[in-house]
């Protein structure tokens, strides 16, 4: 019999959950009527200072299907993500979001791909970003078609972290322990044969997206440093076109001085230069100190999460 594990990261959603329980136990209970099939909701609560909690504690006591893991403080939905991936027992998973952005009413289809055989994993991406703020689509289009140039990961422009995967691949990403988490690379860097089903963005069904977009800037710096090493090669290039650049000035001066004299002209250039050459230098070893500071914080080796609760001490 199959289990289908799904992982639901929750950071302040009590006015969601609500919508969400019932959504995913109507699609659950059909499809379990329908095949030979089990289901097991792991909620991760990543340090919610709503009800969020309470709400869980609730639903655990109501549903045994239901469990929880509340972490000690926000850690940031990539690390719910991979606390619901280590933690959970299906022989398949998936990741949802609370908000019912990602429609339950797809789990069918997906399972239905599963079950041929011929996919490990079926993933979800928006065909539209209706509803969403223009200039912000626009810069997430540059990103997906940047870091696709620069990275081996195959990241898929809309793709969300809406997915479902066999067990093989969730031990490949649990495998993966780094402490600088970026999904959708991960996601991609894996492997394995994977299914998109394309769908129309839906609009969260209450509360508040927590993605402002500076930390949705941030954010994908942090997936440029995480899956590609390209920048460190902007300060190689950048030399090599600019010691070219100096040598032809070099060879002009010293025709024109040699023709036309004028020893003293050029200082506004000299400046303009020198302001130049420290811009790309600062701009350079700001690069390399990005890369130093995730390095210095991956071989501290903290622990992506901590948890302070599960559904188990609620029993004991
Ligand atoms: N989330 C989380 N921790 C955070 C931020 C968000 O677990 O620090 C969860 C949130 O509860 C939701 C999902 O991640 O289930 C997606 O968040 P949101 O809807 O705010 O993002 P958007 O859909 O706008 O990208
Ligand atoms: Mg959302």
């Amino acid at each position: 019999m199959d289990t289908i594990s799904i992982i639901v990261p929750c950071c302040n959603e009590e006015a969601t959950l609500p919508y969400f329980r019932e959504e995913l136990q109507k699609t659950a209970d059909s499809m379990s009527a329908a095949n030979d099939l089990t289901f097991e909701f792991l909620f991760v609560d990543d340090g919610s200072t709503d009800q969020t909690l309470e709400l869980l504690r609730r639903f655990a006591r109501q549903d045994s299907r239901i469990r929880y893991l509340s972490f000690s403080r926000n850690f940031g939905k990539e690390a719910a993500i991979y606390a619901g991936l280590q933690n959970c027992a299906g022989n398949y998973a998936a990741v949802m979001d609370a908000d019912l952005q990602d429609p339950p009413s797809l789990l069918p289809e997906m399972y239905r791909l599963l079950q041929s055989g011929e996919f490990d994993s079926v993933a979800t991406r928006r065909v539209s970003r209706k509803g969403e703020p223009p200039i912000r689509s626009f810069f997430a289009r540059g990103f997906y078609r940047l870091i696709n140039k620069i990275s081996d990961a195959d990241i898929v422009d809309g793709a969300r972290d809406f997915r479902l995967m066999k067990r093989r691949m969730v031990d490949a990403i649990v495998s993966m322990g780094e402490y600088n988490r970026f999904s959708k690379g991960i996601f991609g860097w894996v492997g394995f044969r994977t299914k998109w089903l394309p769908y129309e963005n839906v609009e969260r069904v209450a509360g508040e997206t927590k993605w402002s977009f500076w930390k949705l800037f941030k954010y994908s710096l942090q997936g440029i440093v995480a899956f590609s090493t390209a920048p460190l090669a902007i300060a190689s290039v950048a030399g090599i076109v600019l010691c070219f650049a100096a040598f032809v000035m070099i060879c002009y001066i010293v025709i024109k001085t040699l023709i036309f004299g004028d020893p003293v002209g050029g200082w506004p250039s000299l400046a303009c230069m020198v302001m130049f050459m420290g811009g790309i230098q600062l701009f350079c070893t700001g690069i390399l100190g990005q890369y130093l500071a995730k390095t210095y914080l991956e071989t501290k080796r903290r622990p992506i999460y901590i948890i302070a609760e599960t559904d188990q001490d609620a029993l004991e």
